[in-house]
């Protein structure tokens, strides 16, 4: 494209809260992509449009040209639809891991790709990593390869995709600039519109641990995704669900997969089979698949297990291996009967991160089986000197940072108080 603008006039121009053309969108993220565009300048737009917001057109064609910047996959000579769930991420938040073999299962292909952790979050690929020799990277031909031959595959996105995404997402990540639901929204959506699915459901949390706390946020976000989604002509719905408690009863990367291996294998705890089988049944709905069997039958009969097992074997993961054990333990007892109250969600993410389970910057290695048991969830009785939660970590140096993140995490009442928390899936939200 010539160089028909300036970064100054697309500067001053957002800055003064004029909307910008689609042409003076395009040409932005072509130069910035190509480094045309200087990183203080675009510092400069990004708080523009934090501050002074984006229409729906706007951030349709933002969205659009990110796309542009990069290859858009597809799967369309695979003889069943696709269809992808993405997650804003939250505390314990395995469901991919149990989901995308379930709708394989059911008969819809799911072409995953995926991230790492950053933070209190945890992320799909190092999850998966605990398992000896499995591989995050792999090329589109193997990619093709794994989703013709076992419904669902569950790797990293390769350079490729959205690389203007890529560069806009590590400027926001260090000028403050992540928060703005026009950014957030496009960088989701690109990246997942380029993968090519040809159908999307959302799962957008909300509560503490999440990315956007207030339940309006969240639904706000949504919102913008599912129209962006639809203006692509990728159905998307999405549900806002909760994340004021973590999902399920462990936080960790090993961990989680012991936790998702329960759950193929027909038990787990209730909330994650109940919101694994909720996406199954939204996943399919979306991608009109008539299923092969109900997503519950799935899980009970091994149809799922038995594809996650073709599914982590095509990417060298051994599921004979065990999986890794932190050297350390150390438990957190009840002060005193009575009912668990509370429990919440980021101060268990932090907790968990500082026993090792996370990084503090992009690249940094992790304690695989580092993470948190977590014996009671709100609304259960329990006895005093019984465990609440069990920390596990490779080094007993790191207890006394994440014991301190722990203040506060639960309160426990008497057996007749009401237990404050946010229900499984607070709204629906379909274009
Ligand atoms: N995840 C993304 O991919 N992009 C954002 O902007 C925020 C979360």
């Amino acid at each position: 494209m010539k160089n028909i603008f300036t970064a100054v006039e697309i500067i001053t121009a957002k800055r003064d809260k004029y909307e910008l053309s689609d042409d003076q969108i395009d040409w932005t993220i072509q130069a910035y992509t190509q480094g045309e565009i200087a990183d203080e300048q675009m510092s400069a737009l990004l708080m523009a449009i934090l501050l002074n917001g984006m229409t729906s057109r706007e951030t349709s064609r933002w969205t659009d040209a990110m796309i542009a910047s990069g290859e858009r996959m597809n799967w369309s000579m695979l003889d069943r639809p696709t269809v992808d769930k993405h997650s804003t991420g939250g505390v314990g938040d395995k469901i991919t891991l149990p989901l995308a073999p379930l709708v394989a299962a059911c008969g819809a292909a799911v072409p995953q790709l995926s991230g790492r952790g950053l933070g209190h979050t945890g992320g799909t690929l190092d999850k998966l990593e605990s398992i000896q020799g499995w591989q995050a990277s792999i090329t589109n031909q193997k990619m093709l390869e794994i989703l013709k031959g076992c419904g669902a595959v569950i790797c990293a996105a390769g350079s490729g995709l959205a690389p203007a995404d890529k560069k806009l997402y590590a400027l926001r990540d260090v000028t403050g600039t992540v928060p703005a639901i026009p950014l957030i929204a496009s960088s989701i959506m690109s990246k997942k519109i380029a993968e090519g699915t040809q159908a999307l459901v959302l799962d957008v949390k909300t509560g503490s641990g999440a990315f956007m706390s207030d339940p309006k946020d969240s639904a706000l976000l949504a919102k913008t995704m599912v129209e962006l989604g639809k203006s692509a002509g990728v159905p998307t719905r999405a549900l806002v669900t909760a994340m004021d408690v973590p999902l399920g009863l462990t936080v960790g990367n090993a961990l989680e997969v012991r936790e998702s291996i329960e759950v193929l294998s027909g038990g787990g705890p209730a909330d994650v089979v109940e919101l694994t089988l909720i996406l199954a049944n939204e996943m399919l709905d979306a991608a009109k698949v008539k299923p092969k069997m109900d997503p519950a039958s799935a899980l009970k009969n091994g149809a799922a297990m038995d594809v996650w097992r073709k599914m982590i074997s095509a990417q060298g993961g051994d599921l004979s291996a065990s999986l890794p054990v932190a050297k350390e333990k150390m438990q957190i007892k009840a002060e005193r009967s009575g009912k668990l109250l509370t429990l919440d969600a980021l101060k268990v993410g932090v907790c968990a991160w500082k026993l090792g389970a996370g990084r503090q910057k992009q690249g940094d290695s992790l304690q695989l089986g580092a993470g948190i048991e977590i014996h009671a969830k709100p609304g259960d009785l329990i006895k005093e000197g019984q465990p609440v939660l069990t920390l596990h970590s490779d080094n007993s140096t790191k207890f006394d940072a994440a014991l301190s993140a722990l203040s506060g995490a639960f309160s426990i009442g008497s057996e007749n108080e009401k237990i404050s928390k946010l229900p499984l899936v607070i709204e629906r939200i379909e274009g």
